[in-house]
Order: C-alpha cells, then structure tokens, then sequence
C-alpha cells in the first residue's frame, strides 16, 4: 500500500509496526492483529495434528483452526474451523491460552493473535481431512516435537500442555 486511499498522493508511510499515515493529509489506517483460534484435542493422551496443505508452511504441522470471520466469535470460528477441516463438531471448547503470529500471505507480513481452546469431541466417525489441511495424525503427546509446527504460538501453547500434562 503506497497510495493514500483519502487523498490518492503516493505519500503513504508504514511505521514498521501497525500504522499507515498519509504524509500528505494525515490520514491514518491501523493494521492491527487478525484474530485466529486453534483447537487442542486430545484423545488416550494423543494430539489431533493437521498437516497443512498451504503455504505459509505447506506441509508442517498445525492444529485445526483459522481466522475469524467478521461478525464472529472464537467459538463460532473454531466451531466452523473443525467443520470445514476435519468434518468434526465439538461438543466442549474451553479457553486455555492465546499467543502471536507473524504470517506471510502473499508477501504481506500479517500479525495475528491465536486463541486455543481445549475441545472434546464425541464422535470422530466422519473425521477426514479437506479445505486446508492435507490430513491429521494423532501424536502421543511424549512423542511431539515442537519444531515440526509451523508457527511460533501453536508451538508455544503445546508446550504448555506438554507441561501441564506430564
Ligand atoms: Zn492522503
């Protein structure tokens, strides 16, 4: 983004961190943090893992989840989320910790703030992996490693449940 959206001058100035300012007439656009949530699901203390199937980080490993739609909650973006990827409903969300993201799409650099929910699932029947993620795997929770999740917060949260848990 150059151009001022206001006055139309190639007079727009990024701050490096969240604001756009239009050197010419002062107009402001805040680029803030995208909101996304990720589900914890846990089963015979295994770990539902995604592999993603795009880029950023095709192929590494996620958990389930996304970005928050407008006129969403967390629970009805990560409700959609499980629907969308793995064709599973949650039955339980609990809140359990957020954490930030730098995400490149596009060659833009998006900052994102995750929240995580612990979520139980009763039924896994229908379970199969589709829209951007290329299949799940369940990992036992002592076997994880960190460094195979592509993004920093997911990393940072399951540690936290590695913690809590053993
Ligand atoms: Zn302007």
């Amino acid at each position: 983004m150059l151009h001022c959206p206001k006055c139309g001058l190639l007079s727009f100035e990024f701050d490096g961190q969240k604001i756009y300012r239009c050197t010419h007439c002062d107009y402001e656009f805040f680029f803030n943090a995208a909101t996304a949530v990720g589900a914890l699901i846990i089963k015979n203390n295994q770990l539902l893992a995604a592999v993603r199937a795009h880029n950023p980080g095709q192929g590494q490993l996620d958990l389930p989840g996304g970005f928050v739609d407008p006129d969403e909650s967390l629970e009805e973006a990560l409700k959609r989320e499980l629907q969308e990827e793995l064709s599973i409903t949650p039955s339980v969300m609990r809140y359990y910790a957020s954490g930030s993201n730098r995400y490149i799409y596009n060659t833009i650099e998006y900052t994102t703030c995750d929240a995580f929910f612990i979520c139980e699932v009763e039924h896994f029947g229908n379970m199969k992996a589709n829209d951007d993620i290329s299949e799940y795997r369940w990992i036992p929770l002592q076997e994880i490693n960190l460094q195979a999740f592509a993004f920093n917060s997911v990393q940072r949260v399951i540690e936290k449940l590695i913690n809590q848990y053993s």
